[in-house]
């Protein structure tokens, strides 16, 4: 039964309507958030088999005066789907450049950092140009960067991504697939996406112990990853029993709440220091 009789929320359903007016809501946040810094980065560590810092990924937040805080599982498809994801993306390359030369000027060292890129982002034509740009301006290595894409993202637009990719890693970028396993990639398919790094989902470490299945799938994307000279990173590991199965069958790095959350860039510069030399 329809409560209201404004027209506008009478053409769907309540659900529906509440959707979009969120989006809406969302969409006009991002405008003022970036042009109000309510955005920042938080860097969640990847550490390799002795428990050492091998890198960290930046990941975004935002506080919003009109929403509080909001997920960029939530907006960051809102930014994808309304154009506003090339400025979200800009700002994030652009903060991520500054904090790897300040880590540099203030101890001599930076992790690798990888930075979360939409499979919009990679369609860009002046993607390349805009991210040596910015390592330019910062005066920083592109061995520094990697850039972590989705699976599906990759599929979804393979002939672009694979010409941007090799030009990227010809640039001395890092490329990770990331949420690997999720998009159902061919054996061949995977082979020409020029990655130096693959991370296994999430979905299939939380089922480490659970279900065989997924075990399985651990050991293929691993076994895949090892003919393709590719590095595995698994991501939301949790405990000491995915630790455990994930280091026996041969991953490489991993990353998740068992070993940090995602840390604030006091917290992140303390790890670093204390990880010296890298
Ligand atoms: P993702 O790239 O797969 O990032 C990993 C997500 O898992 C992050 O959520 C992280 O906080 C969370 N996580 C890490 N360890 C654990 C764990 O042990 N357990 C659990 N349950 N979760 C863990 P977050 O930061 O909310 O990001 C969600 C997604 O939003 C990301 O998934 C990524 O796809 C997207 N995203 C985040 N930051 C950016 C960005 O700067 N740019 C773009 N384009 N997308 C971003
Ligand atoms: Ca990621
Ligand atoms: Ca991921
Ligand atoms: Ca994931």
């Amino acid at each position: 039964a329809r409560k209201s009789s404004d027209q506008s929320t009478s053409l769907f359903d309540d659900a529906e309507a509440q959707e979009i007016r969120r989006n809406i809501e969302i969409e006009v946040g991002i405008i003022s958030g970036l042009k109000h810094n309510e955005f920042h980065l938080m860097y969640q560590p990847k550490i390799c088999h002795q428990g050492k810092l091998a890198g960290v990924e930046a990941l975004l937040r935002w506080d919003s005066a009109s929403l509080g805080r909001v997920s960029p599982a939530e907006f960051i498809p809102v930014a994808e789907h309304s154009g506003l994801i090339h400025h979200i993306s800009d700002f994030i390359l652009d903060a991520v450049c500054a904090q790897i030369r300040l880590w540099l000027d203030t101890h001599g060292e930076s992790p690798v950092v990888a930075l979360n890129l939409s499979v919009i982002d990679l369609a860009r034509t002046d993607l390349i140009e805009l991210i040596e740009e910015r390592c330019q301006h910062y005066r920083i290595e592109t061995r520094y960067l990697e850039l972590e894409i989705t699976e599906t993202g990759l599929i979804a637009n393979e002939a672009i991504s694979i010409q941007h990719l090799n030009a990227l890693k010809k640039r001395g970028f890092s490329i990770a697939i990331d949420d690997f396993g999720t998009g159902y990639s061919s054996l061949s398919k995977l082979s020409h996406f020029p990655a130096h790094t693959v991370k296994i989902d999430r979905s299939f470490v939380a089922q480490i112990g659970y279900n065989a299945k997924s075990e399985m799938i651990i050991k293929a994307i691993i076994s895949l990853a090892e003919i393709l000279s590719c590095k595995t990173v698994a991501e939301g590991v949790e405990n000491e029993d995915q630790e455990s199965f994930l280091k026996q069958v041969g991953c490489d790095f991993f990353q998740g709440y068992y070993f940090y959350h995602p840390l604030n860039r006091r917290d992140m510069s303390d790890l670093l220091v204390s990880n010296l030399p890298l």
